[in-house]
């Protein structure tokens, strides 16, 4: 970026690296994240948003800059990113642009699943061999080719909350796989290069189909047998153009799976902060609409009358709440990230659905209480406060961990020790 473009970013970091004890990684991420988001990406959401329309260019950028890759391992020539400094990163994207935030998510949890949260995992040698060769051509397509990965897992059944097994089914065939199905919410369909989708593989031994054969395959969205269908014109996120994908007797070949077999069901089991990952582009966007209404009562958003509207208590109580509101969403959402581990403890896991459950709540609730406090004018659609309020909305239906199944886990949780029955 140059530097005329730089002396205009001046928002602060979220997280000040002092003050939240960040690493050198850590700080120079969600540098880098934080200048592109404000000086490029802000600047293309309103149209991405009206139109319902992928936002590409920000992904030309981001390949640019190198956060593509932000979590292919160091010896594959990535970033290196663990969890939490990729989220720290992610969560200075979605201040700017929700949509983008949300689909960078997609594209970068193949890299991070395949990536640090593999290695953590058991493996015997040469499935691990086998599968560093594997990702190393995802990886390899990525960082020199600027490729974008999507991640369809929903099905409109119970397989994304983890319930039964998915209905996506990849059947053996001579050198790979046959798979069929159907995902909806496909975020980034028709712009990704690969579907990142998860299927359960067919096995004959098995009477019907188990979760513990759920396989994570890259399917080329040129495959003969992918097609993108329906339209896509929601309430929020409109920019992640998340579409049906269908397939159809598609062949992919061995060597595409993101994870070998039996992995992510370890994975989901051993490692379930990968599934806090939607949450960055959340916290981003609490931290928007706190923003902005600080700007707003002192007069200074652009495209807005400067008037100054701070000096009335209202307002300033107004203000305070919500600066308590984001303060211990941003503190519970760093705590959590900061312990994520495989196998975490019980406290660990109910913190973590504490987590998702304030980010995803409270960033639709920061987004309310901006508008109330704004007022009218602060929601007209040449100004972003009325898209965060509609981003901000879909946090909390995200699968697995929506609002409602946090709140589930968490009260069985607080409730029961493992084994536990009311049965006499
Ligand atoms: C903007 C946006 C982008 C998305 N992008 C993607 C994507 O890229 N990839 C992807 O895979 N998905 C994506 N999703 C889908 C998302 O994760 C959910 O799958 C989707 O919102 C579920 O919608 P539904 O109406 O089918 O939910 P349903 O399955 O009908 O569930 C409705 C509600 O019921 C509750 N519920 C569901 N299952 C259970 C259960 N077993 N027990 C108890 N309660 C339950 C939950 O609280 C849920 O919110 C996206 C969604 C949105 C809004």
């Amino acid at each position: 970026m140059n530097k005329e473009a730089l002396e205009q970013c001046t928002d602060s970091p979220m997280f000040a690296p002092d003050s939240w004890g960040l690493t050198d990684q850590e700080r120079d991420l969600t540098t880098v994240a934080r200048e592109l988001g404000q000086c490029k990406i802000a600047g293309r959401a309103g149209r991405y948003d009206r139109d319902a329309e992928f936002p590409m260019e920000n992904y030309r950028d981001m390949h640019a800059a190198g956060l593509l890759g932000i979590c292919i391992p160091h010896a594959d020539g990535g970033q290196g990113a663990p969890l939490k400094a990729y989220a720290l990163a992610a969560a200075e994207i979605g201040r700017y642009c929700g949509s983008t935030a949300l689909t960078w998510n997609m594209h970068v949890s193949s890299c991070l699943w395949s990536g640090a949260l593999s290695d953590d995992l058991d493996m015997d040698d040469e499935v691990r061999d086998r599968h560093h060769r594997n990702r190393a051509v995802h990886y390899r397509r990525i960082l020199d080719d600027g490729a974008i990965y999507a991640q369809p897992f929903s099905e409109g059944g119970a397989a994304a909350a983890g319930a039964v097994a998915f209905g996506t089914t990849a059947s053996r065939t001579d050198g790979g796989w046959r798979v069929n199905g159907q995902k909806i919410f496909a975020s980034l369909a028709g712009s990704a290069d690969f579907y990142g989708a998860l299927c359960t593989e067919l096995k004959q031994e098995d009477d019907r189909p188990s979760r513990r054969n759920t396989l994570y395959l890259a399917i080329p969205a040129d495959a003969d047998g992918v097609s993108v269908t329906g339209d896509w014109d929601p309430l929020g996120m409109r920019g992640t153009v998340s579409r049906t994908l269908l397939f159809e007797d598609v062949f992919v070949p061995e060597g595409s799976e993101l994870m070998p077999a039996g992995v992510y069901y370890q994975a989901a089991s051993q490692w379930p902060h990968m599934f806090l990952t939607l949450t960055p582009t959340y916290l981003g966007l609490a931290q928007a609409a706190y923003d902005f209404t600080v700007r707003y009562l002192r007069g200074e958003v652009p495209g807005a009358a400067p008037v100054k509207r701070r000096m009335y208590p209202t307002k300033q109580l107004a203000v305070a709440q919500m600066r308590v509101m984001l303060e211990q969403t941003k503190s519970i959402w760093f705590q959590v990230m900061s312990e994520a581990r495989r196998n975490p403890s019980k406290e660990q896991l109910l913190r973590a659905y504490v987590a998702q459950y304030s980010v995803m709540e409270n960033a639709n609730e920061l987004a309310q209480l901006a508008i109330r406090t704004c007022g009218g004018q602060a929601m007209l659609k040449n100004l972003p406060l009325e898209r965060i309020y509609r981003d901000s909305r879909c946090g909390s239906l995200m699968l697995p961990w929506t609002a409602e199944l946090c709140l589930d886990k968490l009260g069985r949780g607080a409730l029961y020790e493992s084994g536990e029955t009311d049965d006499p």
